[in-house]
């Protein structure tokens, strides 16, 4: 077979920050199709931003020519109860639920997605509309009366095409895309403030091996999460969650389209909100003290811990003169004093007379509690945590 002389490949700029300079980092040949050939594939890394992506890379003329005949969207997939596939639909919709409210999903699109399999599954408020975007022929085969489908390239929708977004899907997309931080800043105009964006890629730290290349010659872009981070911030979302867990070497995120949403303001928020939860929490976690040393007149007991918690304790109440002793698990501090208190350690519990231990520890409260029966099975025991049903 003799190729046209039409380059398939070109050289281009970093596509988040438009930096020209970059490093090889990997080169591979690999059988693309009929349409195309052989190609050589290099990974390459932009040297402003770090941003890994294919460079010579495709061009669009290419591009178009392969996907007219293939799609990834249109692969073999089994969808039964122990399927591969059905879990990962299974994982897609159990993070969707946690974190994007019901009534916020009234105009849901799924943007190349595929066979629309997530975007049929995903619950929805009744008279809810559902779109799906997929420019490749993976949609030949659809029919959902439900879902409304557009055979578009995203660039090319007008606003007549689809209503303002509240939830958008982008599965296995981004990747794919020529100029990923552009194509997400036009998917964000066609959303309402504070809409939601589903968004799963391959993670460039995790490949794994097989027989398949792992670096795909369909793959453009090779994210981290930091460089998603950064193409998302470019077009105007806000990153909420990460699942943690998936079962793939995927990254997936729900962010929100945010105008007024930065970083610094997120910050400030959840300084707010912690100072807010704190005050509440302090006074939620100092009932015990009232209920059981200040209102009940208790006239001695011992703090079990020496720590940073203790000392916040003794800040807050002054009841300094009711403590007999502190107690801690630490050898070294046996015989010593705190507060000109004596420090003694658990095995001396039952010599005390004052028949109250407070314990002052969140992490270790329950593990204390546990030491304290073991030396002493009657005492009283104060929590500030955790209900002890002894
Ligand atoms: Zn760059």
């Amino acid at each position: 077979m003799t190729h046209t002389t039409t380059a398939l490949t070109d050289i281009i700029d970093c596509p988040l920050c438009r930096c020209p300079d970059y490093q090889p980092l990997y080169t591979t040949t690999v059988f693309a199709s009929e349409a195309i050939g052989t190609l050589d594939i290099q990974i390459s890394m932009c040297e402003q931003c770090g941003f890994s992506y294919q460079n010579p890379q495709l061009t669009q003329e290419t591009l178009d020519r392969h996907y007219q005949h293939h799609s990834s969207g249109a692969t073999f997939h089994l969808l039964n109860e122990n399927s591969r596939h059905f879990k990962l639909l299974t994982e897609r919709n159990t993070f969707i639920e946690s974190h994007i409210p019901l009534e916020q999903r009234h105009v849901i699109c799924d943007m190349g997605g595929g066979q629309g399999d997530l975007i049929s599954s995903i619950q929805a408020p009744q008279n809810a509309q559902k779109i799906l975007i997929e420019p490749s022929c993976a949609i030949d085969q659809f029919d959902d009366p439900q879902i409304h489908v557009i055979n578009k390239k995203i660039e090319d929708l007008s606003p007549a095409d689809c209503p303002q977004i509240d939830l958008l899907l982008c599965i296995s997309v981004l990747e794919h895309l020529k100029n990923p931080a552009d194509v997400l800043q036009a998917l964000q105009s066609k959303m309402t403030e504070g809409g939601y964006l589903v968004l799963e890629v391959p993670n460039s730290l995790t490949p794994y091996l097989q027989l398949a290349e792992f670096y795909s010659y369909e793959h453009l872009n090779h994210f981290t999460e930091q460089t998603l981070q950064q193409c998302l911030t470019q077009s105007g979302f806000i990153v909420i969650a990460t699942d943690q867990t998936p079962s793939i070497p995927n990254i997936r995120i729900i962010a929100k389209k945010s105008t007024t949403l930065n970083n610094k303001t997120l910050t400030v928020n959840a300084l707010k909100q912690y100072q807010t939860n704190k005050k509440a929490f302090i006074e939620q976690a100092f009932h015990a003290i009232n209920d059981d040393i200040i209102n009940k007149s208790l006239s001695h007991f011992s703090i079990y811990g020496t720590g940073e918690h203790t000392r916040a304790i003794l800040e807050q109440f002054h009841f300094i003169d009711k403590v007999e002793y502190f107690i801690d698990t630490d050898s070294k501090k046996w015989g010593t004093e705190l507060y000109n208190k004596p420090i003694i350690g658990p095995h001396q519990i039952s010599d005390i007379q004052h028949r109250t231990i407070l314990i002052s520890s969140h992490d270790f409260e329950l593990e204390i509690a546990h030491t304290i029966r073991e030396h002493d099975t009657t005492i009283h025991i104060i929590t500030l945590y955790n209900n002890l049903s002894c």
